[in-house]
């Protein structure tokens, strides 16, 4: 996921919906609330039904959101619904993923947690009861062979030979496929609804098909098992879902969602409405490319910070109400859209800004000796832990005679606007002292790998009583004090704003995705640290440390950079580099 200042939100807030205070006013709410008011619905019942085949994203996010936020605002429900229908493709890994993370988020499901293998009983009843009225058939045609019959878009499908089978005859081989008679895909049980159908899906849908495999939760109960179509809407009719919310691309489902709660004795009537889903600048938000993203190794797993995933976001430090923030931000709307993934990037700087202490962190280490601070010396200085929140309070750091600074902040022959270290010009040191530059110490091959610089006692605290300014504030720490550290920092997984999916997905792959900095500096106290809470290192970004850490190498991630090279709360008399 880019978190890294590629999206092009600066310091403008984004748009937000029609509704003003992107508290959320869009046509799925809308049409709720009419429900309640005419009386069609009692209280709203709405349903979140991932399949367990691999984990949450943050497109899910966007229906977890809709779905537990429209029964938290208008006093109804939301269920948890595992669409586990598959049984060669989901695992219980995924199930304790998907709960985790929804929790996460900042949403419970409290008792009403289902799953759709719940009702294989029912909707085995539900499919034999369409064979009897003379509304299904089993078909023994190929895969192949049923494709070639479908039809196009412009051309009508062809009736199966197996079409018009007796009711007993079907009823019988339906039997036969359930007690495991068959190989897997030899026959599929269809609705007879209407070949020549403009919609596709209403040529003879598939309402079960034969897999002698074993379903984490029925066991080896069933051989044949209902497909999405089949088991969704009634779902939904059994747990008296009143709103059941899916993306656009089930609109051309609907009328067989329809038809099936039309065709049966169904305990309740609900309504699917669909709603665009959301695609991001420099993300894949697909399931299969994701599993491949693992699978071959291209990530560390599900929880890569680099993942999409709610679990890679969680490590890499997101906080869960920036991507509630988000979200409320982006709306609801009918039309498919690709969201500027700064949008995203801005609602995670918003919301880390608030709440991360700040600390001093120095990614490329350079070692500064004050040749006028006594040797064997050092001192505590003060230092503010979050420069709007009086109540975070203050820290010590300790001053000595060799400090780091960061590579990036000195040039031996600096162009006309470099106002940072360079020979002869003095700078700030936050919280310490103004200190000067005089000499360059190298290596063999001509790399600087010192400074000889002096300071000004008089300027401890960082200003000078003379007055006199400085144009640049520079974060540093002690040599002796500080803490080596790995620093991860994370690039977009992907290099184009929209990377090819599909079969294609390693195309854009960016190569550069991550960069170890081994040698980086740390301040003591980040010892603490808690994984998966950001702070702030001062003109560096955001950072928490990560769960890889051991006690002999701790290890930061980057979360997101900040907006600027520098930070706005560190000296205001100095320029923009
Ligand atoms: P699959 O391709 O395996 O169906 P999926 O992403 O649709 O993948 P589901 O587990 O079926 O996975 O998704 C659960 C719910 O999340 C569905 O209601 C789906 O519509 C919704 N959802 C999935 N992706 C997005 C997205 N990018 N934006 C909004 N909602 C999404
Ligand atoms: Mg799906």
């Amino acid at each position: 996921m880019s978190l890294t200042g590629l999206g092009t939100m600066k310091d403008e807030r984004p748009e937000l919906d029609a509704a003003g205070e992107g508290a959320g006013r869009d046509f799925i709410r809308d049409i709720v609330q009419a429900d309640l008011k005419s009386g069609r619905v009692k209280s709203v019942v709405t349903r979140f039904p991932p399949e367990p085949n691999g984990y949450l994203h943050i497109g899910h996010a966007k229906s977890i959101c809709l779905n537990f936020g429209l029964a938290q605002e208008f006093g109804g429900r939301c269920h948890l619904r595992f669409d586990d229908t598959n049984p060669a493709k989901e695992e219980q890994e995924y199930i304790d993923a998907i709960e985790r993370d929804v929790r996460w988020l900042g949403f419970d499901w409290g008792k009403s947690l289902h799953h759709a293998s719940d009702y294989f009983k029912q909707l085995y009843e539900w499919a034999e009861d369409l064979i009897r009225a003379g509304k299904a058939y089993v078909d023994d045609q190929t895969q192949d062979e049923m494709r070639a019959r479908r039809g196009t878009l412009t051309e009508a499908g062809q009736d199966s030979p197996f079409r018009n089978r007796s009711v007993d005859e079907n009823l019988d081989l339906f039997r036969r496929m359930r007690a495991g008679e068959f190989p897997n895909g030899a026959r599929v049980l269809r609705a007879k609804i209407d070949m020549a159908s403009g919609n596709i899906n209403l040529r003879d849908p598939v309402l079960y098909r034969i897999l002698n495999a074993p379903h984490p939760r029925t066991g080896t109960t069933w051989h044949i098992y209902p497909s999405y179509d089949f088991a969704h809407g009634q779902s939904d009719a059994i747990e008296g879902i009143t709103h059941s919310i899916c993306t656009l691309e089930f609109e051309d489902h609907r009328p067989l969602y329809d038809w099936f709660l039309e065709n049966l004795k169904v305990p309740s009537r609900p309504r699917q409405y669909e709603f665009a889903r959301l695609n991001l600048t420099y993300t894949v938000l697909s399931k299969r490319v994701l599993t491949e993203l693992v699978r071959g190794g291209h990530v560390t797993g599900w929880d890569d910070p680099r993942m999409p995933t709610l679990a890679g976001l969680r490590r890499r430090g997101v906080p869960a109400e920036a991507i509630r923030d988000f979200i409320k931000r982006i709306g609801v709307a009918k039309a498919n859209s690709l969201v500027d993934v700064g949008m995203f990037e801005f609602s995670v700087r918003e919301a880390l800004n608030k709440t991360a202490l700040r600390r001093m962190a120095v990614l490329k280490p350079l070692k500064v000796v004050i040749e006028n601070y006594p040797d064997g010396k050092s001192e505590e200085l003060e230092a503010i832990n979050h420069p709007d929140n009086p109540e975070a309070g203050t820290r010590k750091i300790r001053f000595g005679r060799e400090l780091y600074i960061e590579q990036d902040d000195f040039m031996e022959n600096p162009p006309k606007k470099f106002f940072r270290l360079s020979p002869g010009n003095e700078v700030r040191l936050r919280y310490a002292y103004f200190i000067k530059c005089h000499a360059v110490v190298k290596n063999a091959n001509g790399d600087i790998i010192e400074l000889r610089c002096t300071y000004d006692p008089a300027t401890k605290g960082g200003n000078a009583p003379d007055g006199r300014k400085v144009k640049a504030t520079m974060h540093w720490l002690s040599a002796a004090d500080s803490l080596r550290a790995e620093m991860r920092l994370y690039n977009p997984l992907f290099t184009k704003p929209e990377p090819a999916g599909g079969e294609n997905f390693t195309a854009d792959l960016n190569p550069n995705s991550l960069e170890v900095l081994p040698d980086a500096r740390i301040e003591p106290t980040l010892l603490d640290a808690k994984v998966e809470v950001p702070v702030q290192f001062e003109r560096q970004g955001y950072f928490c440390r990560d769960r890889d850490s051991t006690s002999e190498r701790p290890v930061f991630i980057r979360t997101i950079g900040l907006r600027d090279t520098f930070a706005k709360d560190v000296a205001k008399d100095r320029p923009k580099s």
